[in-house]
């Protein structure tokens, strides 16, 4: 990190090219924001809260209900999320709500007389549809007493929040009734983006963008459901099939982004196409997208590129005159 040579913050922000399009950063152990902290990124556009609950929580949330334990999980999650919001603020950390499948569930300790064995985990009880069922509502509700407590006791207001894996306008209605009787209001100050995973969200984008502020691309999630490849089978991507670059994919990304913009909500992406693609952000880029999320150790380079694509944009809409 270059601040470690002694360069003042000041001097390192004008090496990197200002952009129109937001960077943001992908992170999941919250430890790791003290090595980050200093790359010019604009805020975190993906937290995953899942390593905090199996790394430093361990246990699974209904079991620490059943036994009286809930404050451990709010506690340790709150402490994760404030130690990422308090460091990079004014910045804003997008934290999503867990997105465990079942089978990963199932291996936190105590899990086993929770879960469900399902044929197909990545299809089933997961993002939203957990929050909303008798079974796991309670332990939604832990996750919203964190983000509440970092907000409104640690006074950390740059932290908004995403909802993964939504099927339905339905059940993310009422998965935002639960978060407002915990108290978590949408506000100017207080976003609440859904990832664009599941194709029904990419097809149902205007009525979505009446009840959210942004979604977010979870690009891992839509190519497996877009061109029906399991993102797991090694089998499927040494023959070509997982490939994110589709034109089915740029498709419904162009829509998507149409949509939300019609209605002046933002769009961002946060899987990791555009990490490993260049040519993809590129194409985002293009086609508008609002900001782009990637992992750490390609935040300059994708900073580098965006500013070159919206150069040319612009010098290709003065030449076109
Ligand atoms: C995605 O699906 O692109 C995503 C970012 O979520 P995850 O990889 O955690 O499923
Ligand atoms: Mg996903």
């Amino acid at each position: 990190v270059p601040a470690s040579m002694g360069v003042s913050k000041e001097a390192l922000t004008n090496l990197y090219p200002i952009t129109a399009t937001k960077i943001y950063m992908n992170l999941g152990q919250p430890d790791m924001i003290s090595r980050y902290v200093d790359l010019p990124f604009d805020g975190i556009g993906l937290m995953r809260i899942e390593f905090i609950v199996s790394e430093w929580i361990k246990y699974h949330p209904l079991y620490l209900i059943k036994t009286g334990q809930q404050s451990l999980f709010v506690d340790k999650l709150s402490q994760g999320i404030a130690m990422v919001a308090s460091a990079i603020r004014p910045r804003p950390v997008v934290v999503r709500f867990s997105d465990f499948k079942t089978n990963e569930y199932r291996r936190l300790r105590g899990g086993e007389e929770f879960e469900v064995e399902e044929r197909n985990p990545m299809l089933g009880w997961r993002g939203v549809s957990r929050y909303i069922s008798a079974q796991y509502e309670e332990a939604f509700r832990l996750e919203l007493r964190a983000v509440l407590k970092v907000r409104d006791e640690m006074g950390l207001q740059n932290v908004w929040v995403m909802y993964p894996f939504v099927r339905t306008r339905w059940e993310l209605q009422k998965a935002m009734e639960i978060m407002e009787e915990e108290g978590l209001r949408r506000t100017p100050d207080f976003k609440v983006w859904i990832m664009a995973e599941v194709p029904s969200v990419v097809m149902l984008a205007e009525e979505f963008a009446q009840i959210v502020d942004g979604f977010s691309i979870g690009s891992n999630d839509l190519a497996q459901l877009t061109l029906g490849v399991d993102r797991d089978s090694e089998l499927l991507a040494n023959m070509g099939y997982y490939d994110e670059r589709d034109e089915a994919l740029k498709r419904a990304i162009k829509r998507l982004i149409r949509a939300a913009h019609k209605h002046g909500k933002t769009v961002s992406i946060c899987g990791q196409a555009p990490s490993v693609y260049p040519e993809l952000t590129e194409f985002l880029v293009r086609e508008g997208i609002d900001s782009v999320s990637v992992n750490p150790d390609t935040v300059i380079q994708t900073r580098r590129l965006v500013a070159s694509v919206e150069q040319k944009i612009v010098l290709d809409k003065l030449r076109s005159r």
